[in-house]
């Protein structure tokens, strides 16, 4: 029995001021809030008024000490928070006995609830040792890397009726050299066995069907993309196959990618799967999902075309030819539809204006050229070696010549860069180009020796080369540059090599003259010649220049080359140009290359990767650390950034400044540095005979402080 006794009186016996400091507990207050409500209650009593003045004064007369004015005020609103006391008229305050005997009575209900569960458990407390001894823990949180999951998923596929996944791609339709490549051969041939064999297990997936992740799998195990477009043919054929045969494989499209993975097990209700959705994704009509599945797969199998450059089967959705890297679309239009000049103009100009209004680095190309510019990287300076330019052209080229073009077409949007952001940047030049563009003498401006003088004068600047405008054919619509110093020089080919020199060119052109410029290289110094002449040529419909291609076996021996003297750190131009160009055209180049689709993003890794691996093979290093020493060194060296090392737990991390692609970018959501990610790893797995992933995980394009790569070794 709980009751509520109050006294009142000046002394209170030690007993009763034990009970009332329980009535305090019991009502969940502070002993000074309990002091407080029974100053009011003994004011009340006595027939006086409870203001605050008069509440005071009893509390110092009681206690013998008093709280502070706020303090009091603060102790009344909280009892009043909790109706232990009601204001009423002219502010006095009142005990509220009502509402203290319904908390104390609640507070009893608990303590017999409590007591009840007391007796319930005391009784059986043998019974819950005896269960808890013979139970492992309930949820158990486990960390496990890729081969692990896969291992331990067909462990509890083996004795379970139902399977729920949900991915990007269903692997259980992998060959099996392409599932055990990736570490998940226990697993896919589980299910093989049970699902597809014996009829026992019924499968449900959930899948966006997305083909890039066999062809990327396939091109990681095999590295060749030929043999991993062929993997994917049988796949989609697989995949068709047993949706048709087994009625225990029920195959649904999700439109959305799913969320984060989640593995459960539970003894009695079987295996689940769960991907904890994003939002509603991958909730709706299951009928759907099914139509959606056969859409998709039709799609994927029904469809049979062919590489227009190089013969090879290609699906529609593919971006780039696995066989020959051509953007796909691009050689398209190059071969069956000429793109009209609109097309063509509304590509440059998105390019164009894209680049120009996130790269810093372009912005400033004016005050390089017309005085000192605040270099947009402080410790390196804004110029690269050209050999990493070189690098980045050869390797290219040698996976697949017909990416000339591409290196032609960023040409064309530097020459425009050039013009635009650079020489016009001058206002007096500015005003002189547009004096000089009159339709009636258009050639004039091409005559102009001030505006020639300029245009050799940045040539030398930005470290491209040294041009001379040989000869202006008025007749015929074309101008001829003699061009000393070119990007590529110390290197042997048969043909002439300098694809982007003669885009920048031509649109240099384009952007001073107007309607369609294309050139053509007669010759060069690496075929031989003692400099390079560079033929552009006016005309009014778009088209592609024809141009003679290095071949892949050329490409490749001119790589060696550029290896070596990049290994050598030999001097490959004379003193009054140097060895050094703008990274404006580097990061131009780098952006527009690894944006072009998300092939182009993956070649340029394996580019990157081609270099690395041959550079260090050339430089003869020997084991991580000599490996990463040599790499801060070249990167210093070459101007593609400095870096550092952090080794972590199962991996290492190297974190860049001053990156060569994305310093001064604004945060584009891309990681622009994805050709080095390639380049350290292939030098790592080169030093180290062991196999390394390396990937880059921030970027300053990418709205981060600094680039940084993550370094893991693939057992
Ligand atoms: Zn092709
Ligand atoms: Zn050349
Ligand atoms: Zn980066």
């Amino acid at each position: 029995m709980i009751s509520l006794c109050i006294l009142i009186s000046s002394r209170i016996s030690k007993m009763e001021d034990k009970e009332l400091v329980k009535i305090a507990r019991w009502l969940g207050i502070t002993d000074q809030q309990f002091e407080i409500l029974l100053s009011i209650y003994k004011l009340e009593a006595r027939g006086e008024k409870t203001t605050p003045r008069n509440i005071e004064r009893e509390y110092l007369n009681t206690y013998g000490r008093v709280p502070q004015r706020s303090n009091l005020f603060g102790q009344i609103r909280q009892l009043l928070g909790k109706n232990l006391i009601t204001k009423e008229r002219q502010g006095l305050y009142f005990v509220n006995f009502d509402v203290m005997y319904t908390m104390l009575q609640d507070r009893k209900d608990r303590f017999i609830e409590e007591l009840n569960e007391f007796n319930r458990v005391s009784e059986r407390v043998k019974d819950y040792f005896k269960r808890a001894a013979l139970q492992t823990t309930k949820h158990r949180v486990e960390y496990l890397n890729h081969n692990e999951l896969y291992d331990a998923l067909a462990e509890s596929i083996k004795d379970v009726d139902r399977f729920y996944a949900s991915a990007n791609f269903p692997t259980i339709f992998y060959t099996y050299p392409l599932a055990a490549g990736i570490g998940r051969s226990n697993y896919t041939d589980m299910v093989w066995r049970r699902c597809f064999k014996k009829g026992e297990l019924n499968v449900l997936y959930l899948t966006t069907l997305n083909i890039d992740f066999p062809f990327n799998h396939a091109f990681r195990v095999y590295g060749d993309p030929k043999k991993a477009y062929k993997e994917c043919v049988i796949i989609i054929d697989q995949l068709w196959n047993q949706i048709e045969t087994h009625d225990n494989l029920d195959i649904r499209y999700l439109k959305e990618p799913h969320g984060m993975d989640v593995r459960k097990t539970d003894v009695h209700a079987g295996l689940r799967i769960c991907r904890a959705a994003k939002g509603q994704k991958g909730r709706g009509d299951h009928r759907e999902y099914k139509k959606g599945a056969r859409r998709k797969i039709q799609h994927l199998s029904g469809i049979e075309m062919k590489c227009s450059n190089c013969g090879q089967g290609i699906q529609k959705t593919w971006s780039f030819c696995p066989n020959c890297g051509i953007r796909l679309n691009l050689r398209e239009n190059i071969e069956a539809h000429p793109p009209r000049g609109a097309e063509y103009l509304e590509e440059r100009q998105e390019y164009y204006d894209l680049v120009f209004k996130n790269f810093k680095i372009l912005r400033s190309m004016g005050d390089i050229l017309y005085g000192e510019a605040e270099p947009v990287r402080p410790r390196l300076n804004d110029f690269g070696h050209i050999n990493i330019l070189n690098l980045r052209k050869f390797s290219l080229s040698c996976l697949s010549p017909e990416h000339g073009y591409t290196l032609y077409k960023i040409g064309k949007i530097i020459g425009h860069y050039l013009v635009n952001a650079g020489i016009r940047n001058d206002p007096k030049i500015g005003r002189l180009i547009d004096k000089l563009n009159k339709p009636e003498k258009p050639w004039n401006i091409f005559e102009n020796k001030t505006l020639q003088k300029k245009c050799e004068e940045f040539w030398i600047k930005l470290g491209i080369g040294f041009i001379k405008l040989d000869d202006i054919n008025r007749e015929e619509g074309k101008l001829k540059y003699i061009v000393k110093e070119c990007s590529s020089p110390r290197i042997h080919s048969t043909r002439p090599p300098c694809f982007m020199e003669m885009g920048i060119l031509s649109g240099m052109a384009e952007a001073l003259f107007g309607r369609f410029w294309d050139g053509i290289e007669h010759r060069c110094k690496s075929p031989g010649d003692p400099y390079s002449e560079i033929e552009i040529y006016l005309h009014d419909r778009k088209e592609e220049p024809v141009m003679e291609l290095l071949t892949k076996d050329e490409s490749n021996s001119i790589l060696n080359e550029v290896v070596g003297l990049m290994v050598d750190r030999s001097e490959i131009r004379s003193d009054r140009i140097g060895d050094f160009f703008y990274i404006a055209i580097d990061q131009a180049m780098n952006y527009l290359l690894v944006a072009l689709s998300p092939g182009h993003a993956i070649l340029s890794k394996h580019c990157g990767k081609i270099c690395g691996e041959r550079i260090s093979r050339e430089a003869k290093l020997r084991g991580i650390n000599d490996a990463f020493n040599y790499l801060r060194d070249l990167f210093l060296y070459s101007g593609v950034g400095i870096i550092r090392i952090e080794e972590r737990i199962g991996r290492i991390i190297i974190k860049m400044d001053e990156s060569i692609y994305a310093s001064g970018v604004e945060n584009i959501h891309m990681n622009l540095c994805i050709s080095l990610a390639g380049f350290i790893e292939g030098a790592l797995n080169e030093a180290t005979d062991q196999k390394w992933e390396v990937t880059e995980t921030k970027c300053i394009a990418n709205g981060h402080p600094n680039c940084e790569f993550q370094c893991k070794l693939i057992t």
